[in-house]
């Protein structure tokens, strides 16, 4: 896709207002061309073009093709560096990826790094935040401000002579992968050139895009953050089937190196499994893999992070530290006036409105006044978690010295 150029000292384009004069300005026209224009027309043409079997299963096959050339070429293999491709895969991979209409390797993983260095923040060239129709393609669509371009390295991608060879031809791979070598098949293979040009050309690029397109947009939007959830990316199955297995994005954006996506073996990464299938063939090596103890950690972090948020939203009574110091003697005394205050644990607990509650019935009188820490934990009754749960939330008071210490009652301090 082609880059925005500053034009002199002026305010960029993007930074002035749309007007009747000036909207054709802010367009993005090559972009345009090749992710509306173009697959519309391609729509529009399948009225005058029957579909036909073997060009169906041609455009489907082609799909898997060119999805991975994006998925375990553009993606997991230059802008992450997750494994290691030998000449003849990184030739097929930059081939089939060209074909797919996302434009160049290096334009691709460049603003691709450029997302998970700068994850929802302004030099995210399609942060979610921006709205989901930003995210999906309108900051294609639209000329960017290159102010805002969140800078990245790409110096190994300028070392390697495909990914620079692919740059330097890339129109020619459009035309050549995306359009005429479907055609050449189908019309070659059973004379259905028109087809092969609509369906495994054009309409099977639109496909493509739009797939890989929701991994910017829906796979930030909806589904679960098993990983973390400071940033948009969620795991989602429905991402994943359209997109041969990069929907499971929380993981992702966590592990970005980790050739997988889906680290369940029941969970749908056709990309992953093409991956250690070329391994096999000796045409990968190097797969790399995050240890499942770090992903456990993570996932384990996160859960907790959970319950902590859900913790806080409970009553679990006035916290210790902030609950009034009281002496034993004021304890009994208050006791004696009426209040039904019961000691356990060196905790006062105003038990008054639950006396008629008690499941346990009148026995609770009986601890009215006293230290009643044993009677609670074994001594009468062993006490359920619920019901620890549930004293806490009537706690009044704290004993000073925990218990009846004879030292610090008044009356036996005014004697000594
Ligand atoms: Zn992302
Ligand atoms: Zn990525």
């Amino acid at each position: 896709m082609a880059e925005n150029q500053p034009k002199s000292s002026k305010p960029h384009i993007s930074e002035q207002p749309v007007t009747l004069g000036n909207w054709h300005q802010h367009v993005n026209w090559i972009n345009t061309t090749l992710i509306l224009i173009v697959p519309i027309s391609g729509c529009i043409a399948v009225f005058w073009t029957p579909l036909r079997l073997p060009t169906a299963a041609w455009a489907v096959i082609y799909y898997f093709w060119t999805g991975l050339g994006i998925t375990a070429g553009y993606h997991r293999l230059w802008a992450h560096r997750s494994y290691q491709a030998g000449l003849p895969l990184r030739i097929f991979l930059a081939c089939v990826g060209g074909g797919a209409v996302q434009g160049s390797i290096r334009w691709w993983s460049s603003k691709h790094r450029a997302h998970h260095r700068w994850t929802d923040t302004n030099k995210d060239p399609y942060s979610v935040n921006k709205g989901i129709w930003y995210s999906h393609f309108m900051w294609m669509i639209l000329k960017q401000n290159p102010k805002n371009r969140g800078r990245t390295d790409i110096s190994d991608l300028n070392h390697d002579p495909v990914v620079v060879w692919q740059h330097n031809h890339y129109g020619a791979f459009i035309l050549v992968f995306g359009m005429l070598f479907p055609m050449l098949i189908a019309g070659l293979g059973w004379g259905d050139w028109k087809g092969g040009l609509v369906y495994a050309g054009i309409l099977r690029f639109l496909f493509v895009q739009q797939a890989t397109f929701c991994v910017n947009s829906l796979a930030h939007w909806l589904g679960e953050q098993p990983f973390d959830d400071r940033n948009s990316p969620r795991d989602h199955v429905v991402t994943a089937l359209v997109t041969l297995g990069e929907g499971y994005h929380n993981f992702h954006h966590e592990f970005p190196c980790d050739y997988r996506n889906a680290i369940e073996w029941w969970q749908y990464d056709p990309t992953k499994w093409s991956i250690w299938a070329w391994k096999q063939l000796g045409l990968a090596t190097n797969l790399k893999q995050f240890r499942a103890n770090e992903i456990e950690k993570g996932r384990v972090q996160q859960l907790q992070k959970k319950l902590d948020q859900q913790r806080v939203r409970l009553d679990w009574g006035v916290p210790l530290e902030q609950l009034p110091v009281m002496g034993w003697s004021d304890f009994v005394a208050e006791a004696k006036d009426g209040k039904a205050l019961i000691a356990i644990a060196g905790v006062v607990h105003d038990v008054t409105k639950f006396v008629k509650e008690h499941p346990g019935g009148k026995l609770i009188k009986s601890a009215i006044g006293k230290d009643a820490t044993a009677m609670f934990n074994g001594g009468v009754y062993n006490h359920t978690n619920a019901a620890h749960n549930l004293l806490s939330t009537m706690r009044v008071g704290v004993i000073r010295g925990g218990g009846e210490v004879e030292i610090w009652k008044p009356h036996e301090s005014r004697k000594a």
